[in-house]
């Protein structure tokens, strides 16, 4: 089986444009930029989903993300906004199963945005909201 691509790119067997670096995370440049600056955010180490990262790397994970936030807005890219993508699983859109975010900077009118599905317009009931927050509270008790 091959080498995952991220680990390889975080130990330094495949080429990356390198943003910064520390112990545990690394940030480099997406090849297929969907706006100048686009990063990428890995912990150096193999962890498929953002639920099998260990808290204090996820904690890392953001704190890094907002340090590139602060450099994006102070660089003479002079973005205006910032979006974080994390695709955690293949119906999210993940496509390289290596844990990774992308720090996505944001430009007037750079065409850039979500798709919602034909529903999103209406707001769902009270009542629909809270049949399916039973199905996830229980789950969310430490
Ligand atoms: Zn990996």
């Amino acid at each position: 089986m091959s080498e995952c691509i991220f680990c390889s790119i975080a130990r330094g067997k495949s080429q990356s444009t390198k943003i910064y670096e520390n112990r545990n995370m690394l940030v480099f440049m997406d090849t297929k930029p969907i706006t100048p600056g686009h990063l990428l955010i890995i912990p150096k180490k193999h962890a498929e989903l953002l639920t099998e990262l260990e808290d204090e790397l996820v904690g890392e994970l953001f704190r890094v993300a907002k340090k590139m936030a602060t450099a994006l807005k102070k660089s003479k890219l002079k973005c205006r906004g910032v979006n974080y993508i994390l695709a955690d699983g293949t119906e999210a859109g993940q496509e390289i199963f290596h844990v990774h975010l992308h720090v996505i900077p944001r430009y007037r009118s750079d065409g850039f945005w979500l798709h919602m599905p034909p529903k999103y317009e209406n707001e769902t009931s009270r009542e629909d909201l809270e049949q399916v927050a039973a199905k996830i509270r229980f789950y969310s008790e430490d």
